[in-house]
């Protein structure tokens, strides 16, 4: 924890607006981090990255309800608002937005923003509505912080597309970036929902990034990649995760599936221990342009 100055907070939307405006007239530019709170070093990482390209950093702290489907763990979702808040105190934030639902999904709230196909296959396919509710509350989020600059962590590397993809159709005038994964010491994703693994399933979830880095590894060197995929689901599902979600080759700008690694890829899986789904990913073939 931090000893430093307490980070700024602001509950509501007009709060939120009237100060990014007085920003904007002192020629200030504005960034935003979308989160959901319960923050690890990954969330972190956004922030002081996104300070490097804009003046003043908004980290927003919102459970989103649209984004979790009806048996998902919204409810029981880790929420510790002074301990989150006592974590940026030691960042770059300039500002966190704590909005209530009611600010965010208003009387007579009636708009949805779905972005069709690269929404639709992976975790769209898996959590039928996800891509939606994150689209709509990222759309609002931007708008509420008049945002110039956002990031994304690769951690969630459908999300950044599907944001990207949303930006860009919409015209919104604001700058995407993402981020690398930030990886607990064993090379686990850091992630919120880590805190619900009993010490045996901590144990058996470090063998995903390990089979992801073993695979890749395997594929550069030529191995078919439709082989390593299904023998990769075996041996997650042999070394105890209870079900493998999808574990696949990806064009990394489009998600189609891929047979070669001529191209940019992404290789994508979710494994299961219990209720808890681990996402991980890792970037294989050439390298993306830009
Ligand atoms: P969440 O609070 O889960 O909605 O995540 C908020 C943002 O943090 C998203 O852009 C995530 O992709 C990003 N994020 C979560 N975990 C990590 C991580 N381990 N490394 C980098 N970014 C992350």
């Amino acid at each position: 924890m931090t000893t430093g100055m307490a980070v700024e907070t602001v509950r509501g939307r007009a709060g939120l607006a009237e100060k990014a405006a007085a920003w904007k007239a002192a020629g200030l530019s504005v960034g935003l981090v979308p989160t959901m709170g319960a923050l690890h070093r990954g969330h972190l990482s956004l922030v002081e990255r996104l300070a490097r390209h804009v003046d003043r950093v908004v980290v927003s702290i919102f459970v989103n309800p649209t984004q979790f489907g009806p048996n998902e763990d919204f409810a029981s979702y880790p929420r510790d608002e002074a301990r989150d808040l006592a974590l940026l105190s030691a960042t770059p934030a300039a500002l966190v937005y704590l909005p209530e639902a009611a600010e965010i999904y208003g009387a007579g709230d009636a708009t949805r923003i779905r972005v069709a196909g690269i929404a639709d296959d992976l975790e769209g396919r898996e959590r039928p509505g996800h891509f939606e509710g994150v689209a709509t509350v990222v759309c609002k989020l931007l708008n509420h912080s008049r945002a110039d600059a956002a990031i994304f962590g690769e951690k969630d590397y459908q999300q950044l597309l599907v944001i990207r993809r949303m930006v860009a159709d919409l015209g919104m005038p604001c700058d995407i970036y993402g981020a690398p994964i930030v990886r607990e010491p064993d090379g686990l994703a850091a992630s919120s929902r880590n805190a619900y693994l009993t010490t045996g399933q901590r144990a058996i979830a470090v063998r995903l990034p390990q089979t992801l880095r073993e695979l890749a590894a395997r594929a550069e060197e030529g191995e078919p990649i439709d082989r390593l995929a299904g023998e990769g689901v075996a041996r997650l599902l042999a070394a105890g995760f209870d079900r493998v979600d999808y574990l696949s080759f990806r064009d990394a700008e489009t998600l189609a599936p891929i047979a070669t690694l001529s191209q940019p890829s992404r290789l994508l899986a979710v494994a299961r221990l219990g209720r808890t789904r681990l996402l991980d990913n890792l970037a294989l073939g050439p390298a993306l342009k830009g």
